[in-house]
């Protein structure tokens, strides 16, 4: 598909917010949406506040939206409040993503299965943008070798696709020889926030620059980072709060965000009606940074980067020592978010899908094996017992 097919999805200056499904309202009041997974039953939702955000969204004027095949019970979730109960189908965009670690046996019939599974979730029969899901690291290999990039074209032959791309964690190197080998990706997904922009980790500013050299137009995910960046709480919301009180903390970061161009959408995983209520707000009114205001986002990330934390250096010498299998690393990396967001809800999603792969906090007997064999002298008993009452 040609660049202009797609082009008609960039806004001229300010980019469209986009309704992520994957931190859905759940009915048993847990926030934070399903599981990560693809398999398995789905969680129960609160439908009728999704279908109250759908409607609000689309009324708004908004039309994009976002899930995946490992977004355990978003596709079927979908469904429901959206394609079943707004029949204009072509008024809306639907993406979803094709996930290479999801499928049970790793080959293209396994790829082919995924595709037909999300689509008989989703009821509708095309989707505007089909992902490559999570690309970075050795699943670009993977893509090549199970074939994923010709299923795409064929997909999109077939009319069954309007728009293939891919979701990207890897690094601006891989980006770029990525998107020169396969120039037929349409758009590129890609984690962008004030926070992560110069981060040596994410690179987010780096990736933004590779995409935009190959003139490949972008989605983007975590522009609040998880809603790490919405917390009033946090050692930088305050200073947030004080510049411009009559308006959230979310907004800052969607504002850093959509001032910049080539964007086709910024996806915000909402996850409550005043969420999306709030980040609807935002965009009608969208005013782009001042320079007063990246001052003050500049100095909200130095306040962020600060703040003491646990010194992990994640070698994981310590957790093949625990008789209790507790990904210390992991906790302690949630233990240091909570440092810096104050926020026990925000660290509760992450924790939930590492609780389901191991000990929990909770769990550690303090019998400190691990500690002789940490290179940084971690008091690691000590630093679970203090996150095990913000999560378990
Ligand atoms: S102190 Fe806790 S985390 Fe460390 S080895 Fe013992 S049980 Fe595991
Ligand atoms: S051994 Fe120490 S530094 Fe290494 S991952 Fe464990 S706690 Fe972190």
């Amino acid at each position: 598909m040609s660049e202009k097919s797609i082009g008609k999805y960039l806004g001229e200056s300010i980019p469209k917010l986009g309704f992520g499904f994957m931190r859905l309202p759940r009915a048993d009041g847990d926030s934070g949406g399903g599981g990560f997974g693809g398999f398995g039953a789905p969680p129960k939702f609160d439908m009728p506040q999704i279908e109250k955000m759908v409607d609000y969204f689309l009324d708004n004027g908004f039309t994009y939206f976002d899930t995946a095949f490992v977004y355990q019970g978003s596709e079927e979730a979908m469904r429901e409040a959206l394609v079943k109960r707004h029949p204009d189908r072509e008024s809306y965009q639907i993406a979803s993503k094709l996930n290479l670690m999801a499928i049970q046996n790793r080959s293209l019939e396994g790829l082919k299965q995924e595709f037909e599974t999300t689509m008989e979730r989703l009821g509708t029969p095309y989707l505007d943008f089909y992902l490559l899901h999570g690309l970075g690291g050795p699943s670009i290999a993977s893509a090549e070798e199970l074939g994923a990039w010709d299923y795409l074209k064929e997909l999109k032959a077939a009319g069954k696709i309007r728009h293939a791309g891919l979701s990207f964690h890897g690094t601006p190197e891989e980006l770029d020889e990525l998107l020169t080998k396969h120039p037929e990706a349409e758009f590129v997904q890609l984690q962008i926030n004030y926070l992560d922009w110069e981060n040596p980790q994410v690179q987010s500013r780096r990736l933004y620059e590779t995409a935009r050299a190959h003139n490949t137009p972008i989605t983007v995910m975590e522009p609040i980072k998880g809603g790490q960046l919405a917390s009033e709480a946090s050692v930088f919301g305050e200073a947030l709060k004080r510049s411009a009180p009559d308006v959230s903390v979310a907004s800052w970061a969607l504002r850093y965000v959509a001032s910049l161009d080539g964007l086709i959408t910024i996806l915000s995983g909402m996850s409550t009606y005043e969420q999306l209520v709030d980040n609807v707000k935002t965009f009608k009114n969208i005013q782009k940074l001042s320079g007063d205001d990246r001052k003050l986002l500049d100095a909200a990330v130095a306040t962020i980067n600060s703040v003491p934390s646990v010194p992990c250096t994640r070698c994981n010498y310590c957790s093949p020592n625990c008789p209790q299998k507790i990904n210390i690393p992991a906790l302690i990396g949630l233990y240091n978010d909570y440092l810096v967001y104050r926020s026990a809800e925000g660290i509760s999603r992450s924790y939930g899908f590492m609780a389901m792969q191991g000990g929990k906090a909770k769990d550690c007997i303090a019998c400190k094996t691990c500690e002789e064999h940490c290179p940084q002298h971690i008091e690691i008993a000590d630093t679970i017992a203090k996150l095990s009452p913000l999560v378990d």
